[in-house]
């Protein structure tokens, strides 16, 4: 987990100009998914399984025989198998091509950023050079990065290229946890340092229910068209209005949180710890705490914003097993019941908590216990003391932890 290196990969699609006419181009990508096709019509019912070896053996000198060279070969066949491998996944009809789109190794391309241009290698010892159309902005931050491969397609008159680049990342040293509650209300986010002390406390409100009377809307609708709503345009025009609405509500909101959250972690240099949504869904059959009429896909849009400003930052992410997160008691492990509005008390030692700070601190907790064998120094084997905790302590009296003697 920790200081190991992460690969972090991202494709940047930009439109393509040719540069003294596209016709070698244009032959090249009719030729390439001629290629293809006829590879996919000649192993389709080849039963046995084909390893690379054999495709290689099979198929490489007669791509030779029509002008490509070794690492288009190599990229043809791959690609041919892979659809196959698809298509009997999927509809188990053999695939047909049309469109024009080739996979290209890094090793048939030269790839300019400084002026923005692209040296394709192509069939016959041919090249086309292409002007490659974005802002400096979106290209800048690839510089550093290396690049392996690209797909050049050709659709409605116009050429794109998607470049496929990645970097080694090697996650910070961690000098804070930030643990992540997700519930219906709100995201909750505790800054601990490693020997459990809160430096930081924040809510941020969910559009949960701005969400919700969307769906209701559409619920009511289906309920009152229950077999036409799919035939009738206005209908269905206005079923997927407030689906555009749900989607774009969430994923503004995810944006923008993982943005906070990311910055907040850099600022504190803090491991970001989430639960492990895919976990929950097994824990948790019933999804009483996670709404099931939303289901986790808000949840999991959450976190995968939360992960990708994270990635950008070079911060680390951790997931842990959300079971007990938000029942069990942070200081004795008693079962925590309701006590007031978004209060939780502990029978057994009377630990009072605000529900969605309480599992933060458990999310902390599983963290420190899961992963400080394998190198956190200095954490405490023990939960923070609740009333060391207002010291962190913002917003309002209900959401500080109080203990009852
Ligand atoms: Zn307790």
């Amino acid at each position: 987990m920790r200081g190991e290196e992460l690969v972090v990969n991202e494709a940047l699609k930009v439109r393509a100009l040719p540069e003294g006419g596209c016709d070698y181009l244009l032959e090249f990508l009719r030729l390439y998914r001629d290629a293809v096709q006829i590879i996919v019509d000649r192993i389709w019912d080849i039963d046995e399984k084909l390893s690379w070896k054999k495709l290689h053996r099979l198929f490489y000198s007669d791509l030779m025989r029509l002008g490509f060279r070794a690492h288009h070969a190599k990229e043809i066949y791959v690609n041919a198998k892979s659809l196959m491998d698809s298509a009997k996944g999927n509809s188990g009809r053999k695939p047909v091509l049309r469109k024009l789109s080739a996979r290209i190794d890094k090793y048939d391309y030269k790839l300019d950023l400084d002026n923005m241009t692209l040296t394709l290698k192509l069939h016959n010892d041919y090249e086309a050079r292409l002007k490659l159309i974005a802002s400096r902005e979106r290209v800048e931050k690839f510089r550093s990065w290396s690049n392996y491969e690209l797909v050049v397609k050709y659709e409605d008159n116009e050429f794109w290229v998607s470049i496929y680049f990645k970097r080694a990342v090697r996650p910070l040293e961690p000098r804070t946890v930030m643990a992540i509650d997700l519930n219906f209300d709100n995201v909750t986010l505790a800054i601990y340092t490693l020997d459990g002390r809160r430096v930081r406390l924040k809510k941020l409100k969910t559009p949960h229910k701005k969400i919700l009377t969307h769906k209701i809307w559409v619920e009511r609708i289906q309920r009152k068209y229950p077999k036409s709503w799919r035939f009738i345009k206005s209908v269905r025009r206005a079923i997927e209005k407030h689906g555009e609405r749900i989607k774009n509500i969430s994923w503004d909101y995810a944006h923008k949180t993982g943005n906070t959250i990311a910055k907040l972690a850099s600022k504190h240099g803090s491991v970001i710890i989430l639960e492990d949504l895919e976990k929950l869904k097994e824990n948790n059959k019933k999804g009483r705490r996670f709404n099931k009429r939303l289901g986790l896909w808000f949840y999991r849009r959450i976190q995968f914003c939360v992960e990708y400003e994270a990635m950008e930052r070079n911060l680390q992410v951790a997931k842990i097993d959300p079971r007990g997160t938000s029942s069990k008691c942070p200081r004795c492990g008693g079962k925590l019941v309701e006590y007031g509005y978004r209060v939780l008390r502990c029978r057994k030692c009377g630990f009072i908590g605000d529900r969605d700070v309480t599992a933060t601190i458990n999310i902390y907790e599983k963290y420190v216990s899961k992963y400080s064998r394998c190198g956190v120094s200095g954490v405490a084997p023990n939960a923070p003391k609740p009333d060391e905790a207002p010291s962190g302590m913002q917003g309002n009296k209900n959401e500080a932890m109080t203990t009852e003697s």
